[in-house]
Protein backbone atom coordinates (compact mmCIF):
# COMPACT_ATOMS: atom_id res chain seq x y z
CA UNK A 1 0.00 0.00 0.00
CA UNK A 2 2.44 2.77 -0.88
CA UNK A 3 1.25 6.38 -0.44
CA UNK A 4 0.53 8.81 -2.73
CA UNK A 5 4.34 10.25 -2.54
CA UNK A 6 5.05 13.18 -4.32
CA UNK A 7 8.16 12.91 -5.80
CA UNK A 8 10.17 15.98 -7.82
CA UNK A 9 12.88 14.79 -10.21
CA UNK A 10 15.66 18.09 -9.28
CA UNK A 11 17.81 18.63 -12.93
CA UNK A 12 21.14 20.04 -12.60
CA UNK A 13 21.57 20.56 -15.98
CA UNK A 14 22.26 24.58 -16.77
CA UNK A 15 19.65 25.12 -19.27
CA UNK A 16 16.92 23.51 -16.94
CA UNK A 17 17.95 25.50 -13.69
CA UNK A 18 18.63 28.97 -16.22
CA UNK A 19 14.27 28.09 -17.18
CA UNK A 20 13.32 28.38 -13.41
CA UNK A 21 14.75 31.44 -12.13
CA UNK A 22 11.32 32.23 -10.01
CA UNK A 23 13.34 29.50 -7.80
CA UNK A 24 15.21 30.74 -4.31
CA UNK A 25 18.89 31.29 -4.93
CA UNK A 26 19.97 32.50 -1.61
CA UNK A 27 19.77 31.53 1.71
CA UNK A 28 17.35 35.02 2.59
CA UNK A 29 15.15 33.56 0.00
CA UNK A 30 14.93 30.24 1.38
CA UNK A 31 13.54 31.85 4.65
CA UNK A 32 16.31 30.92 6.43
CA UNK A 33 17.07 32.90 9.63
CA UNK A 34 19.72 35.81 9.51
CA UNK A 35 21.61 33.99 12.65
CA UNK A 36 21.98 30.63 10.51
CA UNK A 37 23.04 32.97 7.22
CA UNK A 38 25.41 34.76 9.43
CA UNK A 39 26.87 31.73 11.38
CA UNK A 40 27.28 30.09 7.33
CA UNK A 41 29.19 33.38 6.79
CA UNK A 42 31.43 33.02 9.67
CA UNK A 43 32.28 29.70 8.46
CA UNK A 44 36.21 29.06 7.32
CA UNK A 45 34.94 28.45 4.36
CA UNK A 46 32.45 31.24 3.92
CA UNK A 47 29.30 29.09 2.39
CA UNK A 48 26.89 32.11 0.56
CA UNK A 49 25.16 30.00 -1.86
CA UNK A 50 22.57 27.21 -1.20
CA UNK A 51 23.71 23.92 -3.83
CA UNK A 52 20.64 22.64 -5.83
CA UNK A 53 19.58 19.69 -2.93
CA UNK A 54 19.64 22.44 -0.17
CA UNK A 55 17.28 24.87 -2.56
CA UNK A 56 14.46 21.89 -2.79
CA UNK A 57 15.20 20.67 1.08
CA UNK A 58 14.82 23.77 2.82
CA UNK A 59 11.81 25.07 2.14
CA UNK A 60 9.81 22.13 2.16
CA UNK A 61 11.78 21.08 5.98
CA UNK A 62 10.99 24.26 7.10
CA UNK A 63 6.88 24.00 6.20
CA UNK A 64 7.47 20.67 8.08
CA UNK A 65 7.35 18.24 5.88
CA UNK A 66 8.39 14.76 5.83
CA UNK A 67 11.56 14.70 3.24
CA UNK A 68 13.66 11.71 1.43
CA UNK A 69 16.78 13.61 -0.30
CA UNK A 70 18.59 11.38 -2.95
CA UNK A 71 21.30 13.06 -3.98
CA UNK A 72 25.49 12.06 -4.59
CA UNK A 73 27.75 12.76 -2.07
CA UNK A 74 29.18 16.02 -1.69
CA UNK A 75 26.12 17.55 -2.57
CA UNK A 76 25.39 19.77 0.81
CA UNK A 77 22.68 17.23 2.25
CA UNK A 78 24.12 18.07 6.17
CA UNK A 79 23.37 21.37 5.96
CA UNK A 80 20.03 20.91 3.80
CA UNK A 81 18.36 19.01 6.91
CA UNK A 82 20.66 20.68 9.46
CA UNK A 83 19.98 24.30 8.87
CA UNK A 84 15.93 23.71 8.72
CA UNK A 85 16.30 21.64 12.33
CA UNK A 86 18.11 24.54 14.07
CA UNK A 87 15.80 27.01 12.64
CA UNK A 88 12.78 25.03 14.00
CA UNK A 89 14.25 24.81 17.64
CA UNK A 90 15.95 28.34 18.03
CA UNK A 91 12.03 29.15 18.27
CA UNK A 92 12.26 27.03 21.60
CA UNK A 93 15.97 28.09 22.72
CA UNK A 94 15.22 29.56 25.87
CA UNK A 95 12.22 28.98 26.48
CA UNK A 96 10.97 27.37 29.81
CA UNK A 97 9.98 23.91 28.33
CA UNK A 98 10.48 21.18 31.14
CA UNK A 99 12.59 18.80 29.23
CA UNK A 100 12.64 15.40 29.77
CA UNK A 101 14.07 14.41 26.00
CA UNK A 102 15.87 15.67 23.22
CA UNK A 103 13.67 17.44 20.81
CA UNK A 104 15.82 15.91 17.90
CA UNK A 105 17.51 12.89 17.07
CA UNK A 106 20.13 12.42 14.37
CA UNK A 107 21.25 9.02 13.75
CA UNK A 108 23.99 8.30 11.69
CA UNK A 109 25.62 4.71 10.34
CA UNK A 110 28.79 5.41 12.35
CA UNK A 111 30.87 6.56 15.11
CA UNK A 112 33.01 8.74 12.64
CA UNK A 113 30.09 10.56 10.78
CA UNK A 114 28.76 11.69 14.01
CA UNK A 115 31.85 13.27 15.41
CA UNK A 116 31.28 15.08 12.12
CA UNK A 117 27.64 15.89 12.28
CA UNK A 118 28.44 16.70 16.01
CA UNK A 119 31.39 19.08 15.24
CA UNK A 120 28.80 20.95 12.86
CA UNK A 121 25.56 21.04 14.39
CA UNK A 122 27.88 22.50 17.73
CA UNK A 123 29.95 24.81 15.61
CA UNK A 124 26.31 26.52 14.45
CA UNK A 125 24.81 26.87 17.73
CA UNK A 126 27.83 28.53 18.97
CA UNK A 127 27.84 31.25 16.07
CA UNK A 128 24.47 31.84 16.57
CA UNK A 129 24.76 32.11 20.29
CA UNK A 130 21.60 30.52 21.42
CA UNK A 131 20.95 28.36 24.20
CA UNK A 132 20.69 24.91 22.64
CA UNK A 133 22.46 21.56 23.90
CA UNK A 134 23.78 19.00 21.44
CA UNK A 135 25.47 15.80 22.66
CA UNK A 136 26.69 13.23 20.55
CA UNK A 137 27.13 9.39 22.01
CA UNK A 138 28.83 6.79 20.43
CA UNK A 139 28.73 2.85 20.49
CA UNK A 140 30.06 1.27 23.57
CA UNK A 141 29.54 3.85 26.20
CA UNK A 142 29.15 2.45 29.47
CA UNK A 143 25.24 3.29 30.93
CA UNK A 144 26.94 5.79 33.53
CA UNK A 145 28.51 7.91 30.83
CA UNK A 146 25.36 7.56 28.47
CA UNK A 147 23.13 8.53 31.53
CA UNK A 148 25.73 11.48 32.22
CA UNK A 149 25.75 12.61 28.43
CA UNK A 150 21.78 12.90 28.45
CA UNK A 151 21.46 14.30 32.29
CA UNK A 152 19.82 17.72 31.38
CA UNK A 153 18.63 16.78 28.68
CA UNK A 154 20.51 17.75 25.55
CA UNK A 155 17.92 19.48 22.45
CA UNK A 156 19.76 17.61 20.56
CA UNK A 157 21.64 14.04 20.30
CA UNK A 158 23.45 13.02 17.11
CA UNK A 159 24.14 9.05 17.84
CA UNK A 160 23.92 5.72 16.20
CA UNK A 161 20.54 3.55 15.81
CA UNK A 162 22.14 0.93 18.80
CA UNK A 163 23.39 3.88 20.83
CA UNK A 164 19.83 4.87 21.03
CA UNK A 165 18.71 1.32 21.27
CA UNK A 166 21.21 1.06 24.13
CA UNK A 167 20.25 4.39 26.14
CA UNK A 168 16.83 3.00 25.61
CA UNK A 169 17.09 -0.62 27.09
CA UNK A 170 19.14 0.66 30.15
CA UNK A 171 16.63 3.40 31.10
CA UNK A 172 18.69 6.29 30.56
CA UNK A 173 16.15 7.22 27.51
CA UNK A 174 12.47 7.20 28.32
CA UNK A 175 10.23 5.94 25.89
CA UNK A 176 7.28 7.81 27.17
CA UNK A 177 9.51 10.96 27.08
CA UNK A 178 10.61 10.27 23.49
CA UNK A 179 6.89 10.06 22.39
CA UNK A 180 6.10 13.01 24.43
CA UNK A 181 9.04 15.17 23.05
CA UNK A 182 10.44 14.25 19.95
CA UNK A 183 10.14 16.56 16.91
CA UNK A 184 12.89 16.16 14.62
CA UNK A 185 14.22 12.47 13.21
CA UNK A 186 16.79 12.86 10.96
CA UNK A 187 18.20 9.02 9.57
CA UNK A 188 21.67 10.57 8.18
CA UNK A 189 23.24 8.15 5.23
CA UNK A 190 20.12 6.09 5.65
CA UNK A 191 21.24 3.93 2.54
CA UNK A 192 24.06 2.81 4.95
CA UNK A 193 22.04 2.37 8.23
CA UNK A 194 20.48 -0.85 7.09
CA UNK A 195 23.75 -2.54 5.70
CA UNK A 196 25.30 -2.01 8.65
CA UNK A 197 22.58 -3.83 10.61
CA UNK A 198 20.52 -1.20 12.10
CA UNK A 199 17.53 -2.69 11.51
CA UNK A 200 15.87 -3.81 15.08
CA UNK A 201 17.95 -1.12 16.71
CA UNK A 202 15.63 1.08 14.47
CA UNK A 203 12.38 -0.70 14.02
CA UNK A 204 12.41 -0.28 18.29
CA UNK A 205 12.87 3.33 18.08
CA UNK A 206 10.33 4.38 15.20
CA UNK A 207 7.64 2.57 17.34
CA UNK A 208 8.48 5.00 19.76
CA UNK A 209 8.26 7.69 16.95
CA UNK A 210 5.08 10.16 17.44
CA UNK A 211 2.82 10.83 14.53
CA UNK A 212 3.62 14.59 14.48
CA UNK A 213 7.33 13.98 14.71
CA UNK A 214 8.97 15.29 11.64
CA UNK A 215 11.34 12.91 9.83
CA UNK A 216 14.00 13.57 7.27
CA UNK A 217 15.92 10.58 5.43
CA UNK A 218 18.87 11.26 3.68
CA UNK A 219 20.88 9.13 1.27
CA UNK A 220 23.51 9.12 -1.57
CA UNK A 221 21.70 5.94 -3.24
CA UNK A 222 18.21 4.65 -4.06
CA UNK A 223 18.35 1.13 -3.08
CA UNK A 224 15.89 -1.49 -1.65
CA UNK A 225 16.83 -0.48 2.24
CA UNK A 226 16.06 3.44 1.46
CA UNK A 227 12.81 2.08 0.56
CA UNK A 228 12.39 -0.04 3.39
CA UNK A 229 12.97 2.80 5.76
CA UNK A 230 10.92 5.30 3.74
CA UNK A 231 8.08 3.07 4.27
CA UNK A 232 8.72 2.35 8.00
CA UNK A 233 9.24 5.72 9.50
CA UNK A 234 7.77 8.56 6.76
CA UNK A 235 3.99 9.35 6.41
CA UNK A 236 3.53 11.17 2.70
CA UNK A 237 6.88 12.45 2.05
CA UNK A 238 8.05 14.45 -0.71
CA UNK A 239 10.89 12.30 -2.61
CA UNK A 240 13.77 14.74 -3.76
CA UNK A 241 16.01 12.65 -6.33
CA UNK A 242 18.72 14.83 -7.90
CA UNK A 243 19.55 13.49 -11.06
CA UNK A 244 23.50 12.16 -10.58
CA UNK A 245 22.62 9.34 -8.02
CA UNK A 246 25.15 6.59 -7.61
P1 LIG B 1 26.75 15.09 1.58
O1 LIG B 1 26.21 14.80 2.94
O2 LIG B 1 25.67 15.33 0.57
O3 LIG B 1 27.72 14.05 1.13
P2 LIG B 1 28.03 17.25 2.93
O4 LIG B 1 26.86 17.78 3.62
O5 LIG B 1 28.98 16.43 3.71
O6 LIG B 1 27.58 16.42 1.64
O7 LIG B 1 28.79 18.48 2.24
C1 LIG B 1 29.97 18.32 1.50
C2 LIG B 1 30.83 19.57 1.62
O8 LIG B 1 30.19 20.67 1.00
C3 LIG B 1 31.11 19.97 3.05
O9 LIG B 1 32.46 20.32 3.17
C4 LIG B 1 30.23 21.20 3.25
O10 LIG B 1 30.78 22.11 4.19
C5 LIG B 1 30.19 21.79 1.87
N1 LIG B 1 28.98 22.58 1.61
C6 LIG B 1 27.72 22.28 2.02
N2 LIG B 1 26.83 23.21 1.60
C7 LIG B 1 27.54 24.12 0.90
C8 LIG B 1 27.20 25.33 0.21
N3 LIG B 1 25.93 25.75 0.17
N4 LIG B 1 28.20 26.05 -0.38
C9 LIG B 1 29.47 25.59 -0.33
N5 LIG B 1 29.87 24.47 0.30
C10 LIG B 1 28.91 23.72 0.91
MG1 LIG C 1 26.23 13.24 4.24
Amino acid sequence: ENKDNQEIQLNEEPDVVEEEDEEARTFEELGLDPRLIRALNKKEISITEPTPIQRVAIPLILQGKDVVARAKTGSGKTLAYLLPLLQKLLGTADSNRKKLSPLAFILVPSGELCQQVYKEVSSLIDSCKVQLKVVHLTSNMPASDLRNALAGPPDILVSTPSCVAKSLSVGVLKSESINDSLEILVLDEADLLLSFGYEEDLKALTALVPRRCQCLLMSATSSADVDKLKKLILHNPYVLTLPEVE
